[in-house]
């Protein structure tokens, strides 16, 4: 049996911590938030490929499945659909609501320490005790200035993602992607859509 220490607990986080406990490793999770009913607020998100989380569809945060998105770009006058993705396995889901189900439904045996922050010194004294560290500490990882890793900081993410509460269909009614040429693609709603056409 191993120690594995997970360094943040987002989806990363959450699959591995999960995935190591099940495999008989003793498991430490370490979050800098907690799982308590305000993380992240409520985010709507569409997360594309859905059959690569270790969660079914019934999981808590699964607002709903999508069969396509559309896929449109800037044009002078507002948008202009270009392409539909088809999407069998996309999900809409409420990523705080996700997460804090996912927490839940952890191996009794992942000790898991929220409002702690990893910092440089706490994770070397991690890599010392530890057979395995695990940083999924998102887009600005722990580890990278320790370990003088090459990451490049993330781009500041663009995101056209709606901020809602409750059920996020009335949000989604048309789930829509623009591709500018700066940035990724994005999807958004068909209010944001409505604003940028207008
Ligand atoms: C506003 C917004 C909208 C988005 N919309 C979409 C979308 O619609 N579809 C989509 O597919 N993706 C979307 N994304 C991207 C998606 O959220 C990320 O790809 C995903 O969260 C990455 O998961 P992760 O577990 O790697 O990192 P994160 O979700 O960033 O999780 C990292 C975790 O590590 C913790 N942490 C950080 N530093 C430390 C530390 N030093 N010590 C301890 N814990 C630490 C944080 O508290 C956090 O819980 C969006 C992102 C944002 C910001």
């Amino acid at each position: 049996m191993a120690r594995v220490s997970v360094v943040g607990g987002g989806v990363a986080g959450l699959a591995a911590a999960g995935r190591a406990a099940r495999a008989g490793h003793r498991v430490e999770l370490y979050d800098a938030g907690s799982y308590a009913d305000q993380r992240r607020g409520a985010w709507g998100e569409v997360v594309a490929d859905f059959d690569r989380i270790p969660l079914d569809e019934t999981a808590d945060g699964v607002v709903r499945s999508l069969e396509e998105i559309a896929v449109r770009i800037p044009t002078a006058g507002g948008t202009r659909r270009v392409a539909t993705l088809c999407t069998p396995d996309a999900v809409v889901i409420d990523r705080g609501r996700l997460e804090r189900g996912w927490r839940r439904a952890l191996p009794e045996s992942v000790a898991v320490y929220e409002n702690h922050r990893v910092d440089k010194a706490e994770f070397d004294r991690l890599c010392a005790r530890s057979e395995l560290v695990i940083d999924a500490s998102g887009p600005a990882p722990v580890s990278a200035p320790v370990a003088g890793l090459t990451v490049p900081p993330a781009p500041a993410i663009k995101t056209l993602s709606a901020r809602a509460t409750g059920d996020f269909a009335s949000h989604y009614p048309t789930p829509t992607a623009i591709v500018a040429p700066d940035a990724r693609l994005f999807v958004t709603t068909k209010d944001t859509a409505a604003r940028r056409s207008g």
